[in-house]
């Protein structure tokens, strides 16, 4: 009875500031944002130069209305400072680096002090915590440990729960599958397309995931739909929770869903969000869909004023099932920068796994394929389809192939050539799933 009544107080105190109501929360904010933009003008030089062309001061951030006069911070000023520019503290107050795999030239670094990797096990802590997790489960990390944030950010967090952390790294799937087993785990955290890619390995082994103690999945590192959360709920004992970050920020951490699944709740007291119009970079109220910008609030090492995410949602301030008064974020299931012109239309890989997953005989596993025939942008979307499906008549493949054009048509507007293949036949992915082949870029 004592260790209950325990392990409750400390999820009560390790929970506290989710449910702040919004007077203290926004005092709070205000405050941390007062703060952390004193210290940036203070040692960045990037910061003060820009707040130097508009004439303003740190002192003229009077309410949290008027962050939205500051500048924003893009990708490109972390390239253009690269590695250390946009550092706030001297070197020997950094305990440590993470950096992006840059797909070319030189990666983005960022920095945290002591404080701030414990400000990062905090955020951790508390994501762990809203999905239902606590000491006595099992976690398998699969997430990447090395330069990406997300294996040492789970890691940390895991840890500060008192819950027993498998840190496996990704890769090597039927070793992942055997722990998975052995050791009775209870959640799993890596990206949402490898735990499909899980799945279906642990099928042809024989594994039957089903019959195992694991009850969630902390999924994250590439957008993904809810048409995918439904099959994988539907083919495994998990329930897959939503997790968002940005090394940028902070690493995975920034937001998590809590048990109600309905989108993750902003750790607002740590990072200020805005939704801002894409094209002119006016903020937007909450419900209106944009560019999420975020702030840190707290951040040493490398605070980032209002750094544009590329992730396209919308702020919900409606009150959440669990309490919690923290804003949620609509899933992001598409980022700026994914965005497809085809023939002059604009669309998203997203729309098309909505539309794919919908229809039955498919598998979670697709690729886009883009290319310019003769001036002509044509698209091709190859599709994995069941064995049952594969090894039928000719007539139910191209029962299928009509089946799929028409939805992915009705979502997208434009006709896209389908591809059905057999199972296996696309690659699987250890990390974050690559879902596009533009070979007009090529
Ligand atoms: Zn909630």
């Amino acid at each position: 009875m004592s260790s209950f009544l325990d392990s409750n107080a400390a999820f009560h105190s390790a929970t506290a500031l989710d449910y702040l109501p919004p007077d203290p929360l926004r005092r709070m904010q205000l405050r941390r944002l007062q703060g952390m933009i004193q210290r940036a003008y203070d040692r960045v030089p990037l910061f003060r130069g820009r707040l130097a062309e508009r004439g303003l001061e740190p002192a003229d951030v009077e309410s949290l209305e008027d962050l939205a006069q500051l500048p924003f911070t893009t990708k490109a000023d972390l390239r253009d400072t690269y590695p250390f520019g946009l550092f706030a503290s001297p070197l020997e107050e950094i305990v440590r680096f993470h950096a992006s795999s840059g797909t070319t030239g030189k990666p983005i670094v960022v920095a945290y002090t002591r404080e701030d990797v414990q400000d990062w096990t905090q955020v951790m802590h508390r994501c762990f915590l809203a999905c239902g997790l606590h000491s006595g489960d099992i976690i398998q990390n699969a997430y990447g440990y090395g330069l990406f944030t997300g294996g040492l950010g789970a890691h940390y967090g895991a840890e500060a729960l008192g819950a027993s952390v498998i840190p496996i790294s990704g890769g090597n799937t039927e070793r992942q599958i055997m722990i998975l087993k052995d050791f009775g785990v209870t959640a799993i955290c890596c990206t949402p397309s490898y735990f499909i890619h899980l799945i279906e390995r642990a099928g042809e082994l024989g594994i039957d995931l089903k019959q195992l103690p694991l009850r969630a999945g902390v999924f994250g590192a590439e957008p993904w739909t809810e048409a995918m959360r439904g099959r994988i709920e539907a083919e495994s004992p998990i329930k897959a929770y939503d997790i968002y970050g940005l090394s940028e920020i902070i690493g995975p951490g920034v937001a998590m869903e809590c048990l109600h699944q309905a989108g993750p709740h902003i750790f607002e007291d740590m990072f200020y969000p805005e939704v801002i119009d894409v094209e002119t970079g006016e903020v937007l109220p909450d419900g209106a869909e944009g560019e999420l910008v975020l702030t840190t609030l707290c951040k040493r090492a490398m605070p980032m004023i209002r750094y544009r995410t590329r992730d396209i949602t919308a702020l919900n301030s409606e009150p959440c099932a669990c309490g919690r008064t923290l804003r949620r974020i609509q899933r992001i299931a598409r980022r700026s920068d994914d965005m497809l012109i085809i023939r002059g239309v604009n669309l998203f890989p997203s729309q098309i796994e909505a539309a794919l997953l919908a229809v039955e005989g498919t598998l979670p596993h697709y690729q886009i394929v883009v290319d310019r025939v003769k001036g002509l942008d044509e698209l091709e979307v190859q599709v994995e389809v069941t064995a049952e499906v594969f090894s039928d008549t000719v007539g139910a493949l191209e029962k299928l192939q009509q089946e799929l054009a028409q939805a992915v048509e009705r979502v997208i507007g434009i006709r896209a050539h389908i591809r059905l293949v057999q199972p296996h036949a696309l690659q699987r992915s250890e990390g974050k799933a690559r879902r596009v082949l533009d070979k007009r870029k090529l």
